[in-house]
């Protein structure tokens, strides 16, 4: 078990034109049996900062350390670290047995006994004792992934490295293999980095989220704290399913000022803006109410655009009464429409019936709001957990 920490680690790609910068300064300090999600969009960056970990990957700038001592020059072999590909990588040729035992036969001079019995019990947490003498090529693609697991799981290495383990499973096997893994990582209590473009697995699964956008580590936290108090809009926007509705507004006086809306301020929250003149709010779905009758500044009569049942509830996209989204009166094509999106979603029970093309007050409570520099993207307020519940069972 370590303590994995990265400062400042750049990684430079040169293909002969500029360089590329696929990782700029970034600093994390992992915890001893921390589960740590790095997650981002496509090409962020990801899977060079694991392999720069692994050894795989040289390091431009920076240092990484294990417990105190730098690594950069150390071989993979050297590092005491397991990591689990996407592609599972398992040898074809061998059985899940050989597979699972071959890298304790090279790197290490422990009996055979021993070996056997590591295997043994790495797959008997995996749950494919009863696969040990098949070849890969007879196992479905989820029992392949646990073999790659439990190859992982015999070397009892330092810290584990996975990524995207999860992606070619379907989704149902995915979401049990996530809980399963947590468990396992837990029961172990081995230092993990997983990598994932997948914002639900990242929510999901770790301790704390490392979120990186082109590059650039954007904050570390835990999902919660990234998810109601995100450092930017863009952490904002990556976090949450659907994402959470932004608009582009001017700071005047005591309101806000959009296109379609004004939307006013109380002084504890205009005090956050200083003299912020482009700001940003966004709201989460679930924070739009759908009221019965405009009562207030923060009610605002909307028309139902498009409703999409997802059995647990369904997604409302709105648009403001008379404008460009509100499709009951105008006729404009979609790609008349440019910028930001024309309408915006808000989520609502599933047994509620709601349909397109009716009326609706959409309640936008301040106290949900999110506000960012439009111009820097940086977080101003975020929503305000002052009401959140404790569940305590009364007994
Ligand atoms: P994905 O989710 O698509 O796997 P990622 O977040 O893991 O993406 P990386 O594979 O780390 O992203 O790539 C980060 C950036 O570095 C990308 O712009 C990529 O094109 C570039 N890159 C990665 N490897 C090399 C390489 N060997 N040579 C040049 N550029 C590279």
């Amino acid at each position: 078990m370590a303590k994995l920490t990265l400062t400042d680690v750049t990684k430079r790609f040169n293909d002969g034109g500029d360089d590329i910068v696929a990782v700029d300064e970034a600093s994390i300090d992992i915890d001893d049996g921390e589960f740590i999600v790095l997650v981002g969009p496509s090409g962020c960056g990801k899977s060079t900062t694991l392999r720069m970990i692994a050894g795989l990957e040289s390091v431009t700038e920076g240092t990484i350390s294990l417990d105190g001592a730098a690594i950069n020059n150390r071989k993979p072999a050297d590092r005491d670290i397991a990591m689990v590909f996407q592609s599972y990588a398992l040898y074809p040729h061998m059985t899940v047995r050989e597979n699972m035992s071959f890298g304790l036969e090279e790197s290490t001079d422990l009996p055979d006994d021993e070996i056997r019995e590591r295997v043994e019990d790495a797959a008997h947490m995996m749950g494919i004792g009863d696969l040990l003498d098949r070849k890969p090529g007879e196992l479905s693609g989820g029992q392949q992934q646990r073999v790659a697991l439990g190859r992982a799981i015999v070397r009892d290495p330092s810290v584990f490295l996975m990524d995207e383990p999860l992606s070619n499973l379907d989704a149902k096997l995915r979401a049990q293999m996530r809980t399963e893994l947590q468990r396992i990582q837990e029961d172990l209590g081995v230092t993990t980095v997983y990598v994932t473009h997948d914002q639900t697995e990242a929510m999901t699964m770790g301790d704390r989220v490392a979120i990186l956008n082109d590059g650039k580590l954007q904050q570390v936290a835990t999902p919660l704290e990234a998810y109601h108090e995100p450092a930017n809009q863009f952490v904002a926007s990556f976090v949450g399913e659907p994402s959470m509705n932004f608009f582009e507004t001017e700071f005047q006086d005591d309101r806000l000022v959009h296109d379609n809306f004004e939307y006013p301020l109380t002084e504890d929250v205009r005090e956050k803006l200083g003299d912020t003149g482009h700001v940003t709010l966004g709201i989460r779905p679930e924070d739009i109410e759908l009221v019965d009758t405009v009562d207030g500044d923060h009610d605002f009569r909307t028309v139902v655009d498009v409703v999409e049942p997802v059995g647990s509830g369904n997604n409302v996209y709105l648009a403001f009464e008379g404008t460009e989204g509100d499709t009951t009166e105008l006729d404009l094509d979609e790609s008349d429409i440019e910028g930001e999106s024309r309408t915006f979603v808000a989520t609502i029970g599933g047994l509620r019936q709601v349909e397109a093309g009716q009326p609706a007050i959409a309640r936008i409570p301040e106290e949900a709001i999110h506000l960012f520099d439009s111009d820097t993207g940086q977080a101003l307020r975020n929503r305000s957990l002052e009401n959140a519940e404790l569940v305590e069972p009364q007994v």
